[in-house]
């Protein structure tokens, strides 16, 4: 059966013989496999449309027994490979890619995601400088929409409120936060500027976003990156070249 889809590659492997696999989020899919039919050719007709990050119509041909659909036909609607032209852009981005494909659900619909991305990318194109904030601000939006983001409220065990000015603690297992009288030895101390940057990110587009100053904005993303990984339990490989 043949259908239509929209939104975003995000990755692609070789395949076996002259294929590829394309890792795609899209509008009815989410997160799936297509695999491109010849794509390894270097003349071939998706041309340059494959490439990461890229904005796409296609057409997907679903057969009975067969893992993946087949990516029929492909539109570019948006070349986004202008933003990954510096070694810092190409970092970031990966990153935005492996994190996407190791910790979301596949075949589920991911509407806010799909927002997410666009914006995030839309932004980036205007502003290039600017990679390190729009991680950031893709990475708390990323685990507030999967749900991974615990609640900053009250101690899980003692019930005191969460003030910016006390330090708190994350569990070892990044799912509540604790007091400093409650915490355990496996812990992770939670920076104390957190709640502003919550508050703000959640309430401002990226565009936005990126022109607000944050104290400790490493060590922010540094501790949202604790989260992906326990949550993954995964080593998020681009991460490693981060600056
Ligand atoms: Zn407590």
């Amino acid at each position: 059966m043949q259908k239509t889809d929209k939104g975003f590659t995000l990755f692609y492997r070789d395949s076996q013989k002259l294929d590829k696999l394309i890792y795609l989020l899209t509008e009815e899919r989410g997160l799936f496999i297509a695999v491109a039919k010849g794509a390894k050719k270097g003349k071939n007709r998706f041309g340059g449309s494959l490439e990461p990050l890229n904005e796409i119509e296609m057409n997907l041909y679903e057969k009975e027994n067969s893992e993946f659909p087949i990516l029929e036909k492909v539109n570019l609607i948006e070349n986004n490979t202008p933003i990954f032209d510096t070694i810092d852009n190409y970092n970031y981005l990966m990153a935005i890619i492996e994190i996407i494909i190791k910790l979301t659900p596949q075949r589920i619909r991911q509407d806010k995601m799909l927002r997410l991305l666009k914006a995030v990318i839309k932004t980036l194109k205007e502003n290039k400088q600017q990679v390190k904030k729009l991680f950031n601000y893709f990475l708390v939006w990323f685990l507030r929409i999967e749900g991974y983001l615990p609640e900053f409220d009250t101690c899980y065990k003692c019930g005191k409120k969460y003030e910016s000015f006390n330090k708190f603690y994350l569990s070892s297992d990044g799912s509540k936060i604790l007091c400093g009288k409650c915490k355990t030895k496996n812990s992770i101390e939670i920076p104390l500027s957190i709640n502003n940057f919550l508050k703000v990110s959640k309430s401002m587009p990226p565009i936005n976003f990126i022109s607000v100053k944050f104290d400790n904005e490493k060590k922010i993303m540094n501790f949202l990156l604790k989260i992906v990984n326990i949550n993954g339990e995964i080593n998020i490989n681009s991460l490693k070249q981060l600056s």
